[in-house]
């Protein structure tokens, strides 16, 4: 985690050369929102997507990096038929190696991870050993392999920026002399916000028979299917409950998860004095993008000012765990520790494609996390190795509970 003491503001000598994986998603997209607002500050070197190569090179059109990075071959030899015949000098590369060769080129300063899932590990810690700054929206590396992750970061005299907006409000309302200790700062508790998604009120019938259209449809934010699917079952807090406990050094006891329907305060830090200190704007990304860019200086983002009258009441209830267990799998998953998260959350990523392809219901995502996490056992997560392994193993398990349960 970055600190504020040990920090300079940036005297760049010229743009600040920027890796986007995930370029074509939803974080993506709004980062290079951002990046367009400020060409005199940043610069795109690299740029990733996955299965959209045209809009990949229309991004390539617009923000000429040197780099893009596609899946495999056949994706890379269309991106780079279509590079040509815009008459564009970026260099194709694909696959993983290509990922983590953008994310520690010398020219980047800053890698945003915005990959979605497991496969934006092996890129993420590739920053990580670089030293760059490590723009973090992609929260499942982090549950997998959190100690493995931190201790790079610290190694590679890297710094980890939250781009999750509870985590981003958190860093916000913590001192300038946060060191990664939260008692030595009087901290005593962590407020960490949830907008409860679209079934807050949903009844458990309701639930059973909820579509992939309705469970994307989020209330406040707009975001890619994957994440819009683990908000609506409150796995998404879990994850960040996870993400918490390890960007802020803290265990699960001193995270409250607190439903606020409205997303407008982002997250709360309470003191030790009774103070406690909010974070709130209005639900885009653009700002906690914007913010950990150019941190510890302030930048636009595009995000207009918070109109209070409008918002007119902030509400907020307890989270339900009985309708939404994910949240309670999740807290289980960090009390076990080892990597009993790393198999939680390949559980999930298998449940979740199984619920949008429509071969699950909506109710079977937590049945099939808990079954998962009860047949896998937990390893050790001190080598990537074992964190793999049993996310493979997971995989595997979830796999073949979701074919018995269809024959
Ligand atoms: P998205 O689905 O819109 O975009 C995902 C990106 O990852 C795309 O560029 C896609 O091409 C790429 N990708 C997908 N699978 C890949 C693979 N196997 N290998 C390489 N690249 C692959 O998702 P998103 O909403 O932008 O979320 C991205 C990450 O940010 C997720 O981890 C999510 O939890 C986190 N996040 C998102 C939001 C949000 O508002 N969207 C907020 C907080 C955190
Ligand atoms: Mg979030």
């Amino acid at each position: 985690m970055a600190t504020r003491a040990d920090k300079q503001p940036p005297v760049p000598a010229g743009p600040i050369g920027v890796t986007v994986l995930g370029a074509t998603g939803s974080i993506g997209r709004s980062t290079l929102d951002v990046i367009a607002r400020h060409p005199e500050r940043y610069r795109v070197v690299a740029l990733s997507g996955h299965r959209q190569v045209e809009q990949l090179a229309e991004q390539c059109r617009r923000f000429l990096p040197d780099y893009a990075v596609c899946p495999g071959p056949e994706e890379a030899e269309r991106l780079a038929d279509l590079l040509r015949a815009a008459d564009l000098s970026t260099e194709v590369l694909s696959g993983v190696q290509g990922l983590e060769r953008v994310a520690s080129l010398p020219q980047v300063e800053q890698v945003m991870a915005a990959i979605v899932g497991a496969a934006g590990l092996a890129p993420a810690l590739a920053a990580a050993r670089a030293g760059k700054r490590i723009l973090l929206a992609n929260k499942e590396a982090l549950v997998m392999s959190g100690q493995i992750f931190i201790d790079e970061v610290r190694h590679g005299k890297a710094e980890l920026l939250p781009i999750d907006s509870e985590h981003n409000a958190i860093f916000q309302c913590l001192p300038a002399n946060f060191a990664g200790e939260l008692a030595a700062v009087g901290v005593r508790r962590i407020l960490l916000t949830a907008s409860g998604g679209p079934f807050r009120t949903a009844s458990r019938e309701d639930l059973a028979r909820v579509t992939p259209a309705q469970a994307c449809n989020h209330p406040n934010w707009s975001m890619g299917r994957k994440i819009s699917v683990d908000s609506a079952t409150l796995m998404n807090k879990g994850l960040e409950l996870i993400e918490a406990c390890w960007l802020f050094a803290t265990g699960p006891d001193v995270v409250q998860v607190v439903v606020h329907p409205q997303s407008v305060i982002h997250s709360l830090v309470e003191y030790v004095d009774g103070s406690v200190l909010a974070q709130l704007g209005n639900p885009d990304m653009r700002t906690p993008i914007a913010h950990a860019m150019a941190w510890p200086e302030r930048i636009t983002s595009g995000v207009g000012g918070l109109d209070l009258f409008d918002i007119a009441r902030l509400d907020f209830e307890a989270p339900d765990t009985e309708r939404f267990p994910c949240l309670h799998l999740a807290e289980q998953a960090i009390r076990r520790g080892e990597t009993a998260p790393a198999i939680l959350n390949a559980a999930n990523e298998v449940a979740v494609a199984a619920f949008l392809d429509r071969r699950l219901a909506f109710d079977g995502i937590p049945r099939l996390i808990e079954q998962t996490l009860a047949r896998v056992t937990p390893h050790p997560a001190n080598r990537l190795e074992s964190i793999m392994a049993d996310d493979a193993a997971a995989r595997e398990v979830a796999e073949s509970l979701l074919q018995e349960s269809q024959t």
